[in-house]
């Protein structure tokens, strides 16, 4: 059995462009779904990161078992968890009030509902789980977290999504003030890709 490509099941070009600059190494492609010619709607409807990221991960697989092509496939599933509010958006983090709202209504949305709210209570994290579905049917995932706070204002140009908003005390910075290598090195995504890079190799040693 061989595989010589990773595909990764998402269509988002911010998240293909981390994957790459942490996988480069790996010295296997890394196509997205679009790239590899894949187009299957995925309802995303399990309960937790975990089963979203398998969700995504096992469908391309199928996919690709129809047509007889054989690749390492990944998906991942993330968000933000902000503990004040139970962990909203969490899971919802990309449909949070709406898929095409923008991440400047968003988080100006959720600066506003913890409007009054102490430092201490305004704690909140990114979850990744990286979800891996390899040509002989065998299953994996890593997860991984960093830890900040809901800042009071957006500040930042980098990153995407939320990272205006969280506040990374140990930095003394907000999450998009990092530099795009920086934040690999110590985001939910990269530490989490990291774990799954380390399986990978293992992989690669036994059966590519
Ligand atoms: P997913 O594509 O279903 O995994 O949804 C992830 C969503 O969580 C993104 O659309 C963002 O809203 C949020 N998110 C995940 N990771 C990050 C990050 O590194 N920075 C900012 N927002 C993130």
């Amino acid at each position: 059995m061989k595989a010589d490509k990773i595909i990764f099941a998402t269509g988002n070009a911010d998240k293909m462009r981390e994957i790459r600059m942490i996988m480069a190494d790996l010295g296997l492609e890394i196509q997205s779904m679009k790239e590899a010619g894949i187009a299957v709607d995925i309802v995303e409807d399990g309960k937790t990161f975990e089963e979203n990221a398998m969700i995504k991960a096992r469908a391309i697989a199928q996919e690709l078992r129809k047509r007889d092509e054989w690749a390492i496939v990944l998906a991942d599933d993330s968000g933000l968890e902000i503990d004040y509010l139970n962990k909203e958006p969490g899971i919802y983090s990309a449909r949070y009030m709406g898929e095409d709202t923008s991440y400047t209504v968003k988080n100006a949305n959720l600066i506003q509902r913890l409007a009054g709210v102490p430092d201490e209570k305004r704690t909140a994290r990114f979850v990744c789980v990286i979800a891996a579905v390899f040509p002989d049917d065998r299953e994996c995932s890593a997860r991984a977290t960093i830890e900040g706070r809901i800042g009071y204002e957006e500040r930042g140009a980098n990153g995407f999504g939320y990272d205006p908003i969280f506040y990374l005390p140990d930095y003394g910075m907000y999450s998009a003030e990092l530099a795009p290598e920086e934040k690999n090195r110590i985001s939910h995504r990269g530490k989490a890709l990291e774990e799954m890079k380390k399986v990978l190799k293992q992989a690669a040693e036994e059966t590519l």
